[in-house]
């Protein structure tokens, strides 16, 4: 079918890769499709037409019912370590209907929860709506704090009931992404193809991604290189928002940079270190602080994809991979200090803000403080519900930073600024999002969480209106889980 007015432009350049990297596959049909979250903003900075999309023939494009003109729609083959594990996985439930062209960018059109592919193991291909509401909330406040994500286009419903742990209505959504090339596509081309193919995929990634690296003299080298500097910022961005992704298998690390597959994600309340919600972590593996640690560990299963290329002497080439990989501490660690010191106003670099950042943290960890919001009174110059404080641990703490900050030669007003840009006011607070999930699922009701999205596509403007999206909720000791996102 041809819907001229939508305005995608779709290109399938991932087909020129051997096919043993994808399967052409067409989404199921389903029986009573309705859009129930579009994204006008995104079809916007995207060149869609957001009303011919929302009309009955763009919907059944985006519930895999009808096949635009121009789209071959596969899933695509990986494999990863999941919780250490190496497994072959793939795109269970995932059908790409191809990469869409704007202004010489490239962007993966993807359907999640469209149906049973080849890769579906075990699975019905399918997906739950409260998953993909919750996917929605959590990538498009992810792109409102300025962290590299896949954004969330739309939600379809179903019309079908979808077996879980109960019955449950079921969703399409679909996702936006500068590709689905993921460490565990690298794993995969290493694992299961030949030399030939697994160059051909990196030459293809460096192409699309880093195409300045072609010209270097060790692409590949300057692809490791690359990858392990936009992890490091990407993690160290999401431990500064507080953010735990909770399943950070290396089949859900881009090598473009950007966040995905938001499962059991969530961001921590008070602050602890050792924070986990999803349900199925036992033992902590993708804790708040390991996060660090578990990029390079996820980094190291990639840069050793690359041993092939990298040199014709495999021992030059472990070398070079080792070289590389043991540079994440540093780059991480400086993504990591400059965006904490900033957070507290700091211009300059000196060598005791590391001390002035750890006393903090620890003062927070003690006291129980929430991470968010004591940011955020330290941006206001407000001491509001933070037992801390009171302390005269903080207030010693605070007087040395008053005196740090006087060392900067910087106004207030500058110091201040410079603080909002970089604490959020708001979050997508675990409460908030389970209540507007609820009310869509349970009662139909979408204005619950289109609020939250309007209050967290702009969470540093500090305005007095969504204050009450700054609130904590309801103390209880039941401890808040998350589940993957099926
Ligand atoms: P995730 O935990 O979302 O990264 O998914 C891990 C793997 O399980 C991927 O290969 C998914 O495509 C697959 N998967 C997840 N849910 C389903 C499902 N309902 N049906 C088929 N495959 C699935
Ligand atoms: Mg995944």
């Amino acid at each position: 079918m041809k819907e001229n007015d939508i305005n995608f432009n779709f290109d399938n350049s991932y087909l020129k890769l051997s096919d043993l990297f994808y399967t052409i596959q067409y989404p199921s049909k389903v029986t009573k499709p309705k859009l129930v979250m579009f994204n006008d903003s995104l079809a916007k900075e995207i060149g869609l037409n957001s009303e011919a999309l929302k009309s009955y023939s763009g919907v059944e494009i985006l519930a895999g019912n009808s096949i635009y003109e121009g789209s071959t729609p596969i899933s695509q083959a990986y494999a990863g370590h999941q919780f250490g594990h190496f497994t072959m996985l793939g795109d269970g439930r995932a059908i790409l209907l191809g990469e869409h062209i704007i202004n010489d960018k490239r962007l993966d059109i993807q359907l999640k929860g469209a149906g049973r592919t080849p890769y579906s193991r075990g699975g019905d291909g399918k997906a739950a709506l409260g998953p993909m509401l919750r996917e929605y909330i959590i990538s498009e406040a992810m792109y409102g704090l300025k962290i590299p994500t896949t954004r969330s286009l739309a939600v379809v419903e179903t019309g079908e009931s979808i077996i879980r742990e109960k019955i449950e209505p079921g969703a399409v959504l679909t996702r936006i992404a500068s590709s689905h090339i993921r460490v565990g596509t690298f794993q995969y081309a290493a694992r299961f193809t030949s030399y030939k193919d697994l160059k051909a995929l990196a030459d293809y990634t460096l192409e699309r991604h880093y195409k300045e690296g072609l010209e270097k003299e060790n692409p590949y080298l300057y692809l490791l290189k690359e990858v392990i500097k936009k992890q490091a910022s990407l993690v160290s961005k999401w431990i500064q928002v507080g953010f735990i992704h909770g399943v950070m298998n290396t089949d859900n690390v881009t090598i473009s940079g950007e966040t995905i597959d938001y499962g059991p994600c969530a961001f921590m309340d008070t602050y602890n270190p050792n924070t986990v919600f999803s349900s199925i972590d036992y033992q902590g593996r993708y804790a708040y602080a390991n996060q660090r640690y578990i990029i390079a560990w996820n980094l190291a299963r990639f840069a050793e994809t690359l041993i092939p290329l990298l040199s014709d002497s495999e021992k030059e080439a472990i070398n070079l991979a080792q070289k590389e990989i043991s540079k994440f501490d540093e780059i991480y660690k400086g993504n990591y200090i400059l965006g904490m010191r900033k957070k507290l106003g700091l211009f300059t670099n000196i060598e005791e803000d590391e001390n002035l950042i750890n006393d903090l943290l620890n003062l927070m960890n003690k006291y129980e403080a929430d991470y968010t919001n004591t940011f955020r009174n330290l941006t206001l110059g407000k001491k509001d519900d933070i037992i801390m404080f009171e302390t005269e641990e903080f207030k010693k703490w605070n007087n040395r930073w008053k005196e740090r900050l006087s060392k900067e030669n910087k106004s207030e007003e500058e110091i201040v600024k410079l603080m909002k840009s970089m604490n959020p006011s708001i979050i997508p607070r675990n409460h908030r999002v389970e209540e507007a999930i609820e009310a869509a699922v349970k009662n139909n009701d979408y204005t619950v969480i289109n609020n939250l999205l309007n209050a967290l596509s702009d969470p540093f403007d500090y305005i007095e209106d969504k204050e009450e999206y700054t609130k904590l909720p309801k103390p209880t000791n039941i401890p808040y889980r998350t589940f993957c996102g099926t």
